[in-house]
């Protein structure tokens, strides 16, 4: 396949992705989807959209966990119902992630991912040794079947997150950099955080935003991409540096309004075609 594929965030019944219908609309190479609600990560189920996906002759880069009771409301609230990291619900979304994990195959498919939740910043943090270990059982769930974990980036700062990496220890381990959720979470300079994190990042959203006035207690806005403060052509010339030449997975996280969403979507993927020629040549 031809280096930086656009793609997109799609969604079937979860998450903030475009509608499932939406995707042979876009005639794009490549989606990542947020896992559908546990009824329909059995197996029958994703084989069903495997072959819709491959008569659209697109093909699923990643599958997203989420969880019921996850709020994005506030930066406080992230930290109380975000990923494995809130002690009292890990056990049983460890099961669902190895439920993703085992939809994922079956849909064809070789990378899980997550936001894993606020990891505390310092290794000697009360449960710090806790969310390494339930990382590592899932990164040996999907080993053994021959899959990757991504982190989707914005939590963390980049030495933060390369820190964790190192503690897990697991190669299957890798990045999913999200250059907004670093403004949005107010965590870092995208552009620095991603020549710090090169060598582990593995996949890619296209998202931008602007820095709030009070970085990491309050939200920055996730806007149209190109209308932020990411820089798009020094983000896309920043991968090419790292060597990264996967997929380029949009996200606009507007599903409240789909009009809006498949009409900036559809911006989104005419600036990513001109700067990938104007990079790639
Ligand atoms: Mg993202």
């Amino acid at each position: 396949m031809d280096s930086w594929p656009i793609g997109v965030f799609a969604s079937v019944d979860a998450g903030l992705g475009v509608a499932w219908d939406v995707i042979s609309e876009l005639k794009l190479p490549t989606i990542q989807l947020h896992a559908p609600h546990s009824e329909k990560r059995n197996r029958q189920a994703a084989e069903s959209f495997r072959t819709q996906l491959d008569d659209m002759q697109v093909r699923c880069t990643a599958v997203f966990g989420g969880f019921e009771g996850e709020s994005y409301a506030d930066i406080p609230t992230v930290v109380k119902t975000v990923g494995l990291v809130p002690a009292e619900s890990r056990e049983s979304r460890l099961k669902e992630m190895f439920e993703i994990a085992d939809f994922s195959r079956w849909l064809g498919c070789d990378t899980v991912a997550l936001h894993l939740g606020f990891i505390p910043h310092e290794a000697s943090a009360a449960g710090y040794e806790e969310i390494v270990q339930v990382t590592q059982q899932l990164c040996d769930h999907c080993g053994s079947h021959d899959q990757y974990l991504h982190l989707e980036t914005g939590q963390e700062t980049a030495g933060g997150l390369l820190e964790f990496i190192d503690q897990v220890g697991r190669d299957n381990l890798k990045i999913n950099f999200d250059p907004a959720n670093m403004i949005l979470y107010g965590t870092g300079e995208p552009i620095d955080a991603l020549e710090q994190v090169g060598a582990h990042v593995r996949s890619v959203h296209c998202k931008d935003g602007t820095w709030s006035d009070q970085p990491g207690e309050t939200w920055g806005a996730e806007v149209p991409l190109g209308q932020g403060d990411v820089g798009m052509e020094r983000y896309l010339r920043t991968l090419q540096q790292i060597g990264y030449t996967g997929p380029l997975t949009i996200e606009r996280e507007i599903p409240q309004d789909p009009a809006r969403q498949r009409a900036e979507i559809g911006q989104a993927i005419e600036l990513l075609t001109e700067l990938r020629s104007k990079i790639l040549g």
